[in-house]
């Protein structure tokens, strides 16, 4: 209990803008709870459109400098950053979970992959570099150059609040960017307790500028349509990034969009049905479900769809549902009850639908958003969970014949941003993965998150890509300088 409240107390509870932490303009507050019993944990400042203005200023007004800072010395602010995620990596993991609700080891796999992104980005800092080269006819020469885009708008969601935020800021700093972001309503405690790491590894005053709000569409429409932000970057649902992508067109701004997916889990009669079990478990219980890239459709092929069912129930069956502090805890709680009432709309959709419950499918008593592990099979291919994103702890299993028929089915979406795929056949896993139309292919495997790869969606998973050598791209803008040579 007394580590749980020190956790909170550490955190500021404050706007963070040109350096320092302030009092909201609007003098309201943002109740921050705990999803595992519904209590408040603590409450934080409610910006408004004033606020979100002297952010932006804040950031605009920093910009020319940052610009010019060495890239090492921006590297190096983000390499100790990296270390201090690291050093306190139990305290953040137990502020994650509060908020949140995933279990602590999760939440600590989580402060890992964050601080990775730091790591990678401070690395990539130095390494920002252009082009020469002769005209075609031999008469000039182009110059290339790549510099910072400018001022940033940086939207991240709820599921993972630390891993989010350092994917936008690492990439965002070590491109000399300056920012303001805004972390979820639900959870905006790691990003607050990021906040304090950045500084304390030297971030000059003006570069990051945090905004915590009930009320993200007032607050940061006049932002986006300001004029001065050059850019947004947005995790989240695919309704809210149609949202800012039409807001972002009035001053045709740059965007890179993480939104929904839909993702289909295909197991082929020739898996290895272990690997294929442990990709299943990694792809659908990680984070509850709660996940962009969580299997939200598994598609077996005949002769191991049984067999394959059985496996992912025992597995399935035995996770331990609780509060994410609990030892041995796998399953946590949702974020909020809206979460729990979607997954029982699905799972009776499906159910009456003609789909056979062989774990789980019913909620929980007590205090709390819990739903437990839940493994359907004979799951029509119209039913509703095979077209909306689940995020929760949901398995809908159906079968398939053909490797024609499961791409059709696969690729039956709206979405493209993870496909997972389970085959020893070489020559099919290369034919499925070309075929498939997701921007990432999980092959043999469960978790696809890297930030030294490229992640991102097609369709309407969205555009861009964060992580791995591109994804500093998404904050430089190309100059090119046509030489006259005599
Ligand atoms: P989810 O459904 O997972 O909560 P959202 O897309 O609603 O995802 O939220 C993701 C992020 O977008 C959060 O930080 C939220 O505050 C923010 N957000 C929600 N609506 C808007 C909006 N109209 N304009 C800007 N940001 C928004």
């Amino acid at each position: 209990q007394s580590a749980e409240k020190t956790v909170i107390q550490a955190v500021h509870k404050e706007l963070f803008i040109d350096g320092k932490w302030r009092a909201s303009s609007t003098g309201r507050s943002l109740p921050v709870e705990d999803p595992s019993t519904g209590e408040v944990l603590c409450e934080v400042a409610d910006a408004g459109v004033e606020d979100g203005l002297a952010a932006l200023d804040a950031a605009v007004a920093a910009q020319k400098d940052w610009a010019a800072y060495a890239p090492r010395e921006r590297g190096e602010i983000l390499r100790r950053a990296y270390q201090l995620l690291l050093d306190r990596a139990d305290d953040l993991a137990l502020l994650m979970t509060l908020e949140m609700g995933k279990p602590v080891a999760e939440a600590k796999g989580e402060i890992t992959y964050a601080a990775e992104f730091f790591r990678w980005f401070a690395e990539e800092a130095v390494r920002i570099d252009g082009g020469y080269a002769t005209a075609p006819n031999g008469q000039g020469r182009f110059l290339v150059m790549r510099q910072p885009v400018g001022p940033c708008l940086l939207i991240t969601p709820w599921n993972f609040p630390m891993a989010m935020g350092t994917r936008k800021l690492g990439p965002a700093i070590a491109a000399g960017c300056t920012v303001v972001i805004k972390p979820a309503e639900q959870t905006p405690l790691s990003m607050l307790a990021l906040t304090d790491i950045l500084a304390e590894a030297g971030l000059p005053a003006g570069v990051l500028n945090v905004l915590t709000t009930s009320d993200p569409g007032p607050v940061m429409e006049p932002l986006i349509k300001d004029g001065r932000i050059r850019k947004i970057s947005f995790t989240g649902s695919t309704a809210v990034g149609k949202i800012l992508l039409a807001q972002a067109a009035d001053k045709v701004l740059r965007t890179s969009m993480e939104l929904g997916g839909n993702a289909p889990f295909l197991v082929f009669d020739d898996a290895d049905l272990d690997v294929a079990v442990e990709g299943a478990m990694m792809a659908k219980t990680r984070n509850m479900g709660e996940a962009c890239t969580a299997a939200n459709r598994f598609y077996v092929q005949r002769g191991v769809a049984q067999e394959f069912g059985r496996r992912l129930t025992s597995r399935m069956a035995e996770l331990k549902v609780g509060r994410g502090t609990e030892e041995g805890v796998k399953i946590g709680p949702l974020i909020d009850n809206d979460a729990i009432a979607k997954v029982v709309e699905l799972v009776a959709d499906a159910t009456a639908a003609g789909a056979k419950v062989l774990t789980g499918g019913s909620t929980v008593d007590g205090p709390g958003h819990f739903y437990p592990p839940t493994v359907l099979t004979d799951v029509p291919r119209d039913a509703r969970m095979g077209r909306e994103e689940i995020f929760g702890p949901v398995a809908p299993i159906s079968v398939f014949d053909t490797e024609d028929e499961v791409i059709a089915a696969a690729n039956d979406t709206e979405f493209g941003l993870v496909s997972y795929v389970f085959t020893t056949n070489i020559n099919r896993a290369l034919r499925v993965s070309e075929r498939l139309e997701a921007g990432m292919i999980g092959l043999n495997t469960g978790l696809v998150s890297n930030p030294a790869a490229p992640f991102g969606g097609v369709k309407q998973s969205g555009v861009g890509r964060e992580g791995g050598r591109i994804g500093i791209e998404e904050f430089l803008e190309v100059k090119y300088v046509a030489v006259g040579l005599s």
